[in-house]
């Protein structure tokens, strides 16, 4: 009898439909365009697919991170992937293709060097974060919260209606860390009639509780009534839960995030740049640092926060009431009547002397949330007061995405 061909093996990456969030951020992280969707799932293209790994940090969830050997000529084509409700199982090979495997621990595709980092920020979170945990409710095991709070927090005659929503585990353990972001499992079912997908939200509030010490966190939603082109639109999840009242219960995943985390250690300096929600991850981390404000140990907290109006601005009652020497506050307002329209990235530019002496030292960690359209504006405002200072924007940003101390979460 023949001995049987050799044949051509496949490590095939592959997203798990079951615990993905549907972030978005893998598509906007492969270098090679090889991640797409539609609205039922996050799928790898295995013919564009070099493995590697430039995706597999910055996933919040690491639904990511799944391979499958499989025989290179019947892999799982984008079709398979995009119809799955669950990930298939392990099959075993044809006994020709496990003969010509390499060693087992040769499959798991080597990261490059530069995968520290996506494009514009850090995959590694500051070196004195706390440990996070991800991932203890999934879609299979959502925990149900009660909601214990939900109230607006921009002007009652303006378009943006802005609801901050408190929701309580009671006695069931849900640890979470400032920057981390939770899924809510919205009632009802999509328009192919499956269940609707979790969306995901940023805390609002810090580690140990909206309220401390009781088991709760809450979170900034801004009610979606048009798209991004200004068409009418039913944003299905922010509607439930603005409209939720309380003892209502919802149901939830998570929690998600492993890079988007503050410094742990005494005197680290925040740079918080954010527009509209945004805002939420920067409230988490100032009220942080303001519960040990007697400790002595904070660092400087520098905020650039851009909304239409003040009237349109989530909490601006409750931040401009901060002490000045707490935090620095520096607000854009873009559609303010008496004033010019400012952006972020404007107000990055005036206070360049005070943004070089932060970036200065090591100490100092700077976290981008909100608009996607920012993104550019913020990284072209810290290129130019980095280059006025005749330093080297390009070894600088390199710096602050090896060392954790970049982080964008824009959308
Ligand atoms: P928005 O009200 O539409 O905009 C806030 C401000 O940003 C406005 O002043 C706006 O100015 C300005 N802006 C527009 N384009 C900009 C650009 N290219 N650079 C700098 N500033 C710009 O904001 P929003 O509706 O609240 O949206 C916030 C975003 O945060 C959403 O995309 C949301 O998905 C995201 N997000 C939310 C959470 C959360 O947990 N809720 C977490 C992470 C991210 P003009 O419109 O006047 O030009």
């Amino acid at each position: 009898m023949n001995a049987a061909l050799p044949v051509d093996v496949l490590k095939q990456h592959l997203i798990d439909p079951e615990i993905c969030i549907r972030c978005n951020t893998c598509e906007e992280t492969c270098p090679v365009d090889a991640i797409t969707h539609d609205s039922n799932n996050y799928v790898v293209d295995p013919d564009i697919c070099n493995g590697c790994m430039a995706c597999v940090p910055p996933c919040p969830t690491g639904s990511i991170d799944n391979w499958r050997l499989v025989v290179r000529a019947q892999a799982y084509t984008l079709a398979d992937q995009l119809g799955w409700d669950e990930l298939p199982r392990e099959e075993a090979l044809p006994e020709a293709a496990a003969a010509v495997l390499p060693p087992a621990d040769a499959t798991a595709p080597e990261p490059p060097a530069n995968v520290a980092y996506t494009a514009a920020g850090a995959s590694v979170p500051p070196w004195s974060a706390a440990h996070p945990y991800v991932n203890l409710y999934t879609h299979k095991t959502p925990v149900t919260a009660t909601v214990v709070g939900n109230y607006r927090v921009t002007g009652a005659d303006t378009d943006s209606d802005i609801h901050h929503l408190v929701l309580d585990f009671g006695e069931l353990p849900f640890p979470v860390l400032e920057g981390q972001s939770i899924g809510i499992l919205p009632p009802g079912v999509d328009a192919q009639g499956r269940p609707h997908h979790a969306r995901q939200y940023s805390l609002a509030s810090p580690r140990d509780g909206e309220r401390a010490g009781y088991n709760n966190l809450s979170l900034t939603v801004k009610r979606v009534t048009e798209d991004h082109q200004g068409n009418a639109a039913h944003g299905v999840c922010s509607n439930y839960l603005c409209d939720l009242a309380k003892h209502d219960t919802v149901q939830v995943i998570g929690p998600f995030g492993q890079t988007f985390l503050m410094p742990n250690h005494p005197r680290a300096n925040l740079i918080m740049i954010c527009t509209g929600t945004g805002s939420a991850p920067m409230r988490a981390m100032t009220e942080r640092y303001r519960r040990r404000i007697d400790t002595g140990e904070n660092g400087r907290l520098m905020l650039f926060f851009g909304a239409r109006t003040e009237r349109e601005l989530p909490y601006f009652g409750p931040l401009m009431k901060l002490p000045r020497d707490f935090i620095d506050i520096n607000l854009a307002l873009s559609r303010e009547a008496s004033q010019p329209k400012r952006y972020v990235q404007d107000l990055i530019r005036e206070r360049a002397a005070d943004v070089l002496g932060l970036l200065a030292d090591r100490n100092t960690c700077i976290y981008v949330c909100g608009l996607k359209g920012m993104e550019v504006g913020v990284l072209d405002a810290l290129r130019e007061v980095t280059m006025q200072s005749g330093q080297d924007w390009t070894i600088l940003h390199d710096v602050l995405r090896r060392e954790g101390r970049l982080h964008f979460e824009t959308y």
